[in-house]
């Protein structure tokens, strides 16, 4: 049972978190459902598609679209709950002890749910500057649904002058994060008999090598630049997955694996793919292709973001101070759409909303009732803010 007394924010959320929005599925019934709540209080909504039409970016405004506004940003996708032990159905809001659990709660459905909750309040007061509700598709995998989101966004209003993107923070003022480069290596050898082996062209080794370049560029970068902000104050890189082969007595003649940069902002991370690349070109392949021309290392991209780094004192980092009534300021290892809305939009953005990333993507996952609530403070002082 719900606590009577619990937040507006509550129910929207028990509504939410029953949309199966995991990333491979379509996020369509989500955004139907928020378009209704949307319709039903007159607020006209628009649908920004994927290409397959199985996934859709949504926006709306309250308030006048032709002066710069407030744009609150979240996506509306989940991380997969395979492989995971959950007490209750992940997709079942349930609370125990001030606590809702549910895939998403946290990570965002939460702020989403919030945002929601405040519409009503905002249509009831004048608002002299827009807010804008911008929820995403495909976050999770690798931020690919807001571009078209915010291109979209600001063709049709004024350049907004500050966003918030909700990633749970414990609201908290998030003001960097790092930028990230993904991509799996292909690397094709030539196959026989192990006994054979100078014969073949060992996938696996020659991946091997190109593994522990990824691992001495990081330990190269640890020496690098640094920011104490940070959790991890440098850049890194990791291997994450690697698969090859078939049995011990067959030469493989193929392994994948992937790999990634985490680059603090004002990095080159386009540079450190470069260099991998330059030394599988330049280093492994000759060797490889000396004894059988088929053979060599492709590359192909899995995800790219930007990093963001707003200014300590910019105007949206004092206004979300104010709004969320602290002083600090963090920077976050982790990667959010933030980065694109600078990049794409120049749209000046800091990372702030409820619940902690301590409970994004694990089992049982959950949102705090309190978190709730002081998302909704921060929210209401926001809609003052557009009333001046
Ligand atoms: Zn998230």
């Amino acid at each position: 049972m719900l606590q009577l007394a619990a937040p507006r924010s509550v129910g929207i959320l028990k509504d939410l978190v029953g949309f199966d929005t995991t990333s491979r599925n379509s996020n369509l019934a989500l955004i139907s459902h928020v378009e209704a709540f949307f319709a039903a209080r007159g607020i006209a909504t628009t649908r920004v598609p994927d290409e397959t039409g199985e996934k859709a970016n949504l926006i709306a405004t309250i308030g006048p679209k032709d002066v710069p506004g407030y744009v609150l940003s979240g996506h509306t996708d989940v991380v997969p709950v395979d492989g995971q032990t959950w007490t209750s159905d992940p997709f079942t809001l349930t609370e125990r002890s001030g606590l809702l659990y549910g895939r998403g709660a946290c990570d965002m459905k939460g702020f989403l749910a919030c945002c929601l909750a405040k519409v009503d309040e905002m249509l009831a007061r004048d608002l002299v500057k827009p807010i804008h509700f911008a929820f995403s598709y495909d976050e999770e995998v690798g931020c690919k649904g807001v571009p078209s989101l915010i291109e979209r966004l600001v063709e049709t209003v004024a350049l907004p002058e500050a966003c918030f993107v909700g990633e749970p923070t414990e609201m908290q003022v998030v003001i960097g994060h790092k930028a990230k480069r993904s991509y799996r290596a292909i690397v094709t050898g030539r196959t026989c008999h192990s006994s054979l082996a100078p014969q073949g062209v060992n996938a696996i080794d020659h991946a091997a090598r190109l593994i522990l370049k990824v691992r001495e560029m990081g330990v190269e970068l640890a020496d690098g630049p640094s920011d104490p902000l940070y959790d991890v104050p440098v850049t890194t890189s990791h291997t994450g997955t690697v698969a090859g082969g078939t049995a011990l007595n067959i030469v493989p003649d193929r392994c994948d694996f992937a790999f990634e940069f985490r680059v603090l902002p004002g990095e080159d991370a386009d540079a450190l793919v470069d260099e991998v690349m330059r030394f599988a070109r330049e280093e492994i392949e000759p060797e490889m292709k000396a004894r059988a021309r088929e053979t060599g290392i492709a590359f192909e991209q899995i995800s790219s973001f930007p990093g963001l780094d707003t200014a300590a004192d910019a105007d949206v980092t004092r206004l979300a101070k104010r709004l969320a009534g602290r002083n600090d300021h963090a920077k976050v290892a982790y990667g959010t759409e933030g980065g694109r809305f600078v990049e794409i939009a120049a749209i000046p953005t800091v990372v702030i909303g409820p619940g902690s990333i301590e409970q994004a993507h694990k089992a049982d996952e959950f949102i705090a009732v309190s978190e709730l609530v002081k998302c909704e403070i921060f929210l209401d002082r926001l809609i003052e803010e557009a009333t001046r």
